[in-house]
C-alpha cells in the first residue's frame, strides 16, 4: 500500500519556483533513493515533505497515509510520522540536548519526561553520545560526523514510519558513515520507509537495502527512475552525460 503519494508537485521559495511537475510514491517499508546534481531541487523536495513553512506549494498534492498534508504544520506531521534529518543542522546556542530532545519526545510521541530520560541516554550512546555531550548545545562547535550522528540519534527515538534523509553521509568520517548507515539499516528493518537523498553509492553499500527505486533529481523533477544499477552508471559516468543519453537536457 501506498504511503506517501506526491503528484504533480509546484514548489516556491522566496516567489522563486523551484519543484516542478513532481511525481513520487513511496509505499510502507520502501526503500527509495533520490540522487541529483546540486542545485536540483533535492533538499527543497526534503523540506517541503516536513511541511517548511517557507516552502510553499503552488500546485499539486502530497498525500501521506491517505490524506493530503499540504497545509499541515511540521509538529503534526511529525506525529504522523513523518521525519527529515537536515543536510545542514543548525547551531542552536542555549539550547542543550537533552532538553530538545526530551520536548521531541513529549511532543511527538506523548512520552513522559520522566521516561524520556531514562530512553535518551542509552539510545544516545548507539551513536557515541556521552552524557556530557547530552548537555552540550546542540550542534555548537559539533565536527560534521557529530551533527549527522544527532539526526540519526533523533530518528532512531522517534521511529518514524517515514524517514527523509538528506544527505546523511556527506561531511562525516568513515567510521560514523559506517554507524549512520548501520542505524539506518536498523530503522528500515523495522518497518521504516526510507527516502534516502544522497550523491555516493557508498552508504548503500554499506546499508545493503532492496531498493525499490532510484530516482534523479534534474531542474526541479524527476527526469528518470531506475533500479541501483543507475547509481553506478552515475557514479561510473557522472550527471552530465547520462542527462545526455536520456535526453533530459532537451
Ligand atoms: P539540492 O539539495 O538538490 O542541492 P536545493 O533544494 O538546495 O538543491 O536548491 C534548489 C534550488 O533552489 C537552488 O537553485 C537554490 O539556490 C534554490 N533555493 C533553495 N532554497 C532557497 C531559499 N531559501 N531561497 C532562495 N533560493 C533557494
Ligand atoms: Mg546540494
Ligand atoms: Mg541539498
Amino acid at each position: 500500500i501506498v504511503m506517501l503519494q506526491i503528484e504533480n508537485l509546484e514548489v516556491e521559495v522566496e516567489n522563486k519556483k523551484i519543484i516542478n511537475s513532481l511525481n513520487l510514491s513511496v509505499g510502507g517499508g520502501e526503500f527509495h533513493v533520490i540522487m541529483g546534481p546540486n542545485g536540483s531541487g533535492k533538499s527543497t523536495l526534503a523540506l517541503t515533505l516536513m511541511g517548511h513553512p517557507n516552502y510553499k506549494i503552488t500546485n499539486g498534492k502530497i498525500e501521506f497515509d491517505g490524506k493530503v498534508i499540504n497545509d499541515i504544520p511540521v509538529d503534526e506531521r511529525a506525529r504522523m510520522g513523518i521525519f527529515l534529518t537536515f543536510q545542514h543542522p543548525e547551531d542552536i546556542d542555549g539550547v542543550k540536548i537533552i532538553d530538545y530532545l526530551r520536548l521531541l519526545l513529549e511532543k511527538v510521541k506523548g512520552i513522559e519526561p520522566a521516561k524520556a530520560l531514562q530512553i535518551i541516554p542509552k539510545k544516545a550512546k548507539e551513536v557515541w553520545f556521552s552524557a556530557d555531550m547530552l548537555s552540550r548545545y546542540i550542534n555548537v562547535g559539533f565536527s560534521g560526523g557529530e551533527r549527522k550522528r544527532f539526526e540519526i540519534l533523533q530518528a532512531l527515538l522517534i521511529k518514524p514510519k517515514l524517514l527523509i534523509l538528506d544527505e546523511p553521509d556527506s561531511g562525516v568520517d568513515i567510521d560514523s558513515l559506517s554507524l549512520i548507515s548501520h542505524k539506518i539499516r536498523e530503522l528500515y528493518e523495522q518497518g521504516t520507509s526510507i527516502l534516502l537523498i544522497t550523491h555516493y553509492g557508498r552508504i548503500l553499500e554499506h546499508i545493503d537495502p532492496k531498493i525499490v527505486r532510484v530516482h534523479i533529481m534534474k531542474d526541479g523533477h524527476i527526469v528518470m527512475s531506475g533500479k541501483e544499477e543507475l547509481v553506478e552508471k552515475i557514479e561510473k559516468e557522472g550527471f552530465k552525460k547520462v542527462f545526455e543519453e536520456c535526453g533530459c537536457n532537451e
